[in-house]
């Protein structure tokens, strides 16, 4: 776009001051350009019209043409209401408002044909709408074709009488003057492979089709464009930190060997093995590594990155695992300690509690590098943290960490006397399943490996969906469990807005399992306990010592107890999937038969519904991953929103898969001819960028 969309608001027709202002403050709308990318999120069908008698209650939104007979304000305090008898030639209808009664009723007509616009709901025998849009038949413009859009608005536009119609004229004036300025932002390639609609007519179109086939090709143009250039940026990217960062080469493998040899516990999944290659090549190509590691849960990471550290630090660098927690860290840090021991390599655990002695012993023995392997929590990200040659730097559970903090990690060495410029390989492993569209755009500048396998004899876990009714009979399978040896978790859900509630309900809940299990030792963890309260307790039941663990969700992520059998969920329809799927992985992980347990009442709404039986029918992350995104929609999974690469116009990651993957294939078709973009064909994308970048922060990072 050019100058003309810099122009301000204010200078279009029919915006005065009043309306300026709130188009600024409430939608961001500042210039033409802004106004004219505030797409319609739908459209209405205006073509069809119905009879009163043909309503009923399945029916979005309906238009119907009559009159008003009647119309009267009746209630008082909030239900006073405006209400009207509408009647047409097949039977009558009531309208009412809540809102802007004396306006509206000082400003309906009688015995005039108006057509009525809203969603019927039905009272009794008859129907009725409540605040539909009024329009007289006489006035109404129908040059536009039958589809009209809808606008996103705000209550106080609404009140400033700006409403989706406002905007709709205001966009069909801007874009009279708007259409021939519109430049062409992809190359003609690309457009004749895909068959895509020229940028002025899509966004023409996108405000006002001539049909819904012109609205599908225009959206389906401007979302490709959009998710051409978020991939065009993150390949970029990737070419560019290829290019900059050149990576310590890594080909000594004698620790990795000496432990293969004697201390290896368990034979590896062939996918461990084939991802410690993958990971193996990157490590010794000359090129700073940036790899996602994708694993559902027991999966096997862990064992992973401990090998690819051994790499690491054959060569003599130093390695760090970061986690989310302290009980994550802590929990590595045990893990990892015997393989370490065995192999006669100093590990060294660092939190936020880690007392300032231990601290300042960890500070020295990492800047003289007699530390090989550092695990820890956010606490490594401090900048007192310097490593000698700190070579291989893991993230575990990536979601909960921003991206900003992953390149933070980069920067370990850079002020460090003996390495020069040369920053640490990165290995980030999530166990959130994410499905492969977002993958590609959270981690599009990263590449990925991918952990599908679970270790052998694991039996695959049992899950089940119980009503409260049946609660004894889950009470009796625990009790036998716990006879048997087993250990089991009852978790609550603890939402923020409504901690305190929760909390009561894992009280009671902790009460009542004391009372139906007077004789059994049982834990409690909650978010509001101190650090070490929760570490006690959280001791005591991975040693076994207790056999109950009645927790809220602190104990999502990587807790590993292979003794723990059963996982009972609690109001389960209140987690989201992806959540109630980490749940699930904390059993499973001994040879035993596990079980989950959702318990929830009778009444769930369709989407708990569709997430309870997903779960029930598969253990599949992936796949689980995919009916999160598409139940959720792509803002809501972890990790997204921080991102940035989510702040899609019109693109939805949910549904735009296909057209993802096409986008990214020619993004880098089209950087692998011509990295420089500098091929007269590839014109409209340097100037599209060069445009993009003075208007945002996110391309500026590339030259
Ligand atoms: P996650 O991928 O969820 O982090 P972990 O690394 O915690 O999984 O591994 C889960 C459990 O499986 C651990 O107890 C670990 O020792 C065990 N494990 C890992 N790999 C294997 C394997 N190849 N065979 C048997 N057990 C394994
Ligand atoms: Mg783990």
């Amino acid at each position: 776009m050019n100058r003309f969309f810099d122009t301000k608001i204010d200078y279009l027709k029919g915006v005065g001051e009043r309306t300026g202002n709130l188009l600024r403050e409430e939608l961001s709308i500042h210039t033409f350009g802004d106004l004219i990318q505030h797409y319609p999120f739908r459209h209405e069908d205006r073509s069809q019209f119905h009879k009163i008698a043909d309503i009923h209650e399945e029916m979005p939104y309906v238009q119907v043409v009559g009159h008003i007979r009647k119309a009267e304000i009746i209630g008082n305090g909030p239900k006073k209401r405006l209400s009207a008898v509408f009647v047409d030639d097949t039977g009558e209808m009531e309208l009412v408002w809540f809102k802007g009664i004396q306006w509206l009723s000082g400003k309906l007509k009688p015995q005039v044909d108006y057509v009525a616009f809203g969603k019927p709901s039905r009272f009794g025998q008859k129907f009725n709408m409540a605040h539909p849009e009024m329009e007289l038949l006489a006035s109404i413009d129908r040059e536009n074709g039958q589809l009209f859009p809808v606008y996103h608005t705000t209550e106080k536009l609404k009140r400033g009488r700006i409403d989706s119609r406002t905007i709709a004229r205001l966009q069909k004036r801007l874009l009279e003057k708007a259409y021939s300025h519109i430049p062409e932002t992809l190359p003609e390639a690309l457009a004749d492979r895909y068959r895509l609609m020229a940028k002025p007519d899509a966004v023409k179109s996108i405000h006002f089709p001539e049909s819904i086939n012109y609205l599908e090709k225009a959206t389906f143009r401007l979302k490709f464009e959009e998710l051409f250039y978020v991939q065009l940026r993150l390949l970029k990217l990737k070419l560019a930190r290829i290019d900059k960062f050149p990576g310590q080469v890594f080909g000594d493998t004698k620790l990795v060997h000496k432990f293969y040899e004697s201390h290896l516990p368990f034979e590896l999944t062939n996918a461990q093995k084939r991802v410690i290659k993958e990971i193996y090549a990157d490590l010794h190509s000359g090129k700073q590594m940036n790899r996602l590691l994708q694993g559902d849960v027991g999966s096997g990471k862990t064992i992973v990155s401990f090998i690819c550290m051994l790499i690491a630090i054959s060569s003599g660098t130093q390695a760090a695992l970061m986690a989310p927690t302290e009980i994550l860290a802590e929990q590595h840090y045990r893990s990892l300690t015997p393989f370490a021991n065995a192999l006669g390599l100093e590990i060294a655990l660092l939190t936020g509690s880690t007392r300032r002695k231990g601290r300042r012993i960890i500070d020295e023995m990492l800047q003289m590098g007699t530390l090989p392997i550092l695990v820890g929590t956010h606490a490594l990200l401090e900048d007192r943290v310097q490593f000698k040659n700190l070579g291989l730097s893991v993230v575990d559970e990536q979601h909960r960490f921003g991206v900003a903090q992953r390149a933070k990690l980069w920067n370990k060495n850079a002020g460090g006397r003996h390495s020069g410029k040369t920053y640490p390989h990165v290995l980030v492993m999530t166990a959130t399943p994410i499905p492969r569209t977002l993958a590609m755009t959270l981690y599009g500048d990263l590449d990925v490996s991918v952990i599908d396998e679970l270790p052998k004899g694991r039996k695959p876990i049992k899950t089940l969906h119980r009503f409260e009714n049946n609660r004894l009979r889950v009470f009796g399978f625990l009790r036998e469990q716990i006879q048997a040896g087993r250990q089991v978790y009852i978790v609550y859900p603890l939402i923020e807005e409504s901690e305190k509630l929760d909390l009561k309900d894992l009280e009671d809940g902790y009460e009542s399992i004391r009372r139906a299990f007077p004789d059994v030792p049982v834990s409690c963890v909650h978010g509001r306990m101190s650090g070490s309260d929760k570490d006690y307790e959280m001791h005591l039941f991975v040693q076994g010592k207790t056999k109950i663990m009645v927790a809220t969700t602190v104990i999502e992520v990587g807790v590993d107890v292979p003794n723990a059998t059963v996982m009972v969920v609690e109001n389960a329809d209140r987690f989201g999937l992806a959540q109630l799927h980490q749940l699930r992985g904390r059993v499973g992980r001994g040879a035993e038969q596990s079980y989950c347990i959702l318990m929830t009442d009778y009444k769930l709404s369709k989407d708990s519904k569709v997430r309870l039986e997903t779960l029930v029918r598969t253990t599949n992350g992936f796949e689980i991953a995919e009916t999160d995104l598409k139940l959720r929609g792509p803002g809501n999974i972890e990790g997204t929103q921080q991102s940035g690469v989510l702040d899609l116009l019109v693109a939805d990651l949910g549904k735009d898969g296909k057209i993802l993957q096409e986008a990214r294939l020619s993004a880098a078709e089209i950087l692998q001819d011509d990295p420089e973009l500098q091929l007269p064909q590839h014109q409209p994308i340097r100037m599209h960028i060069d445009k993009m970048r003075e208007n945002t922060f996110n391309w500026s990072r590339i030259s």
